[in-house]
């Protein structure tokens, strides 16, 4: 007999007929002699919903309310899963976050989970019950309600079953698997039977947001057996490994975008020691985490100096350069938001050559300018104009041969 934690996200549970379908499904797996926990998302939209909300009541709310509020889209689905589940003679428990007592810390909004007390899950799965807990959501040590950030769901299921020692943590989606890139963005998608957790890592980092990244991390801390899969059709999903298999890995796993990021550039500052930490220093110091930077190499004595922040962060960050401008002895301050960043992520790049310049030359054939680019060991990021995401993203996709012809990707919901 197996413990296994289900995780069943916004789409899965969308509505009273699919969580039913859901409640069918935690069944059958019962009936083959597993234990079962259940970490469930809010229906789908419920969260931008309960969002939307505190917007209309006026602008910052407070954080510690805030996570009151949003809170409450996965107490609703909790409930209704175990209703569905005693429905059809399956008996069930639910807990919110903070009843299973899932300690965190007081970051509002983005908490971190520090402990999970498994006593009382565990005298549940003894009594036989399947034990429904509420994804995304904790408590602190003073006892407010905190969230996980966007996607921490997944978050849930993965620290649960690490605290359970559980022999598998399933992350069930509305795609069955983890793809070479979105499928909604490149029909030709090919599902991967199997990705090793740095190359996970690396693409949940970078903009795929199939899996949040914290949970990612809890998986690799914890060596948890994380696998991805449909709530809509039968199939393996796609395993997390812990080993690389050198011989195995293929080129390039995965293609990731991120349409959250937003460039500035200072243009014309005196190329001088300390002049870069002049130009971020002052970001850093508003809260603001700088991602990619360029810093052009002069001939007159003057560089030019170009960083990437999130976009919610642009309008501040640009402010700061402009204050700064004459103490930074610049000659202009340009921003531009309209950009997108393209991503290659695989293991096999360690091992070979001429990745970069395949992409590159892909990219160029389409009359892709890039503006920016970085590289580590397992991964290239380039920056580009927004206009060429897709375009971008399927070159290269075709580029390293990771099309499938035979494709018939079926995606269900909207995303919201
Ligand atoms: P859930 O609500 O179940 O947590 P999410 O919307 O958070 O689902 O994540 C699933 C979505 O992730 C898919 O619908 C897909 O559009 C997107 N996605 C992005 N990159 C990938 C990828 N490489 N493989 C699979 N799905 C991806
Ligand atoms: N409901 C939360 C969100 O939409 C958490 C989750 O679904 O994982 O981000
Ligand atoms: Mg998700």
């Amino acid at each position: 007999m197996a413990l296994i934690v289900q995780k069943y996200g916004g789409t899965s549970v969308g509505t009273t007929e699919r969580i039913k379908n859901v409640a069918r499904r935690v069944q059958a797996s019962r009936e083959r002699g597993d234990d079962v926990v259940v970490v469930v998302s809010a229906m789908s939209g419920e969260t931008n919903r309960l969002l939307a909300l505190a917007e209309e009541i006026g602008p910052n709310p407070p954080a510690r309310e805030v996570d009151v509020l949003v809170s409450t889209g996965e107490q609703v689905t909790i409930a209704l899963l175990t209703m569905a589940l005693e429905s059809i003679g399956t008996p069930a428990r639910c807990y919110t976050g903070p009843q299973v007592r899932i300690l965190t810390d007081s970051a509002h909004s983005r908490a971190r989970i520090l402990d999970i007390d498994a006593k009382q899950i565990n005298d549940d799965l003894r009594l036989g019950r399947v034990v429904v807990v509420a994804g995304f959501q904790g408590v602190d040590e003073s006892g407010a309600i905190t969230t996980l950030g966007r996607g921490g769901s997944d978050t849930t299921a993965v620290a649960i079953a690490a605290a359970l020692k559980a022999d598998e943590c399933q992350i069930y989606t509305d795609v069955d698997g983890v793809y070479t890139t979105d499928p909604r963005v490149v029909p030709k998608a090919r599902r991967l039977e199997r990705i090793t957790v740095e190359e996970m890592l690396e693409l949940a980092s970078l903009g795929s947001k199939v899996l949040q990244i914290r949970s990612v991390e809890f998986a690799g801390k914890y060596k948890v057996p994380l696998r991805v899969l449909s709530s809509f059709k039968e199939g393996p999903g796609t395993l997390i490994t812990y080993e690389e298999n050198p011989m195995e890995e293929p080129l390039i796993s995965g293609i990731a975008f991120n349409r959250d990021e937003a460039k500035l550039t200072v243009l014309g500052a005196p190329d001088v020691p300390g002049i870069a930490a002049s130009i971020l220093g002052p970001i850093s110091d508003a809260g603001i985490e700088v991602d990619m930077i360029i810093q052009n190499v002069s001939t007159s004595g003057a560089t030019d100096f170009t960083f990437t922040v999130h976009k919610r962060d642009y309008e501040q960050a640009l402010k700061i350069l402009q204050d700064n401008k004459d103490k930074l002895g610049a000659r202009e301050i340009y921003g531009d938001p309209k950009i997108v960043k393209l991503s290659l992520v695989g293991v096999g790049m360690r091992s070979h050559a001429g990745v970069a310049s395949t992409m590159f030359k892909a990219l160029s054939a389409e009359g892709i300018n890039i503006q920016m680019i970085s590289t580590s060991e397992i991964k290239i990021s380039v920056v580009v104009d927004e206009k060429y995401l897709e375009l971008g993203v399927r070159t290269l996709h075709t580029a390293f041969g990771l099309d499938d012809e035979n494709a018939q990707v079926e995606v269900e919901g909207d995303n919201a």
